[in-house]
């Protein structure tokens, strides 16, 4: 474990701000990965009165320096653009903000097409829940090794790590991250990873925003009226690691995004469309 790799936080150790009215807020929905030429990679970016905070990182740009080290075998199957001008680090520059004010990262899981970047962002806090931890960092199986890349935290992130208790929002597990953002929460979200979750940004004035991650993959599985592409249900299953729960999510999920219809987004991150706009 790299020297720098701590575990074990809590929220109180992050120096978050006081509990108070958030106001200032801005969320940016941004593509930083497109793989195989058609799905982007949904990255949150978020302007808070205490600087910025990125839900997930997409593709960073030492992976674009080293993919076959950084990526592995798997960026054959998931064929990311490696373009520089997609990464957050990049985005960030292209928007007139300065990537240094990125203070906390919120992962949904730790799939190398969403930590990348985590090494553009190296004073940055991480934080997740601690089963995604344990199975992608601490104890992998096979089958996690090949999409789980050591190279990608070899920097030594600080990770703050968050098991769940006894809240609840909407019906769903949720963990607080109040010490990052007033109203930001991790949500249970099981199917794709062991420990993957989403993370709700709240809007202020705006619509809050859940990002699902990996829990759908195209808008049509939480939304009848929208046609599902036929490659969706065989990719979705074949990157997924605990297969059996997705479809309940994924009815949890549609649930959900209907009956918040107009004050809650439910995106993913892979799928362009849905509320909020993409900028790719
Ligand atoms: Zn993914």
């Amino acid at each position: 474990m790299p020297e720098r790799l701590r575990t074990g936080g809590h929220s109180d150790d992050v120096g978050g701000r006081a509990p108070g009215t958030v106001i200032g807020m801005r969320i940016h929905q941004l593509n930083c990965g497109t793989m195989a030429g058609v799905s982007p990679t949904r990255v949150l970016l978020v302007e808070s009165p205490d600087g910025l905070i990125l839900v997930d990182t997409g593709i960073g740009l030492q992976d674009i320096a080293e993919p076959a080290r950084r990526l592995g075998p798997l960026r054959h199957l998931l064929r990311p653009a490696l373009d520089p001008g997609e990464t957050a680090r990049r985005r960030i520059d292209a928007l007139g903000l300065d990537p240094a004010d990125v203070r906390h990262i919120v992962l949904t899981h730790l799939d190398l097409d969403h930590i990348g970047g985590l090494a553009d962002f190296p004073d940055a806090t991480v934080h997740t829940v601690a089963g995604a931890l344990t199975w992608s960092i601490r104890i992998p199986r096979w089958i996690e090794r090949r999409r789980y890349r050591r190279a990608q935290w070899e920097h030594g992130p600080l990770l703050v790590e968050y098991e769940y208790d006894d809240e609840r929002w909407e019906g769903f597990r949720a963990i607080p991250l109040d010490a990052v953002l007033e109203g930001m929460k991790l949500i249970e979200l099981p199917g794709h990873t062991v420990g993957h979750a989403g993370v709700l940004v709240p809007g202020g004035d705006g619509p809050d925003v859940l990002h699902a991650g990996d829990a759908f993959y195209h808008r049509g599985q939480i939304d009848p009226a929208v046609r599902i592409p036929r490659w969706v249900p065989p990719m979705e299953k074949i990157m997924a690691l605990e297969s059996p729960a997705i479809p309940l999510t994924h009815a949890r999920l549609a649930a959900l995004a209907e009956r918040r219809r107009g004050d809650l987004d439910v995106v993913c991150a892979h799928d362009a469309s849905g509320p909020g706009g993409l900028r790719s």
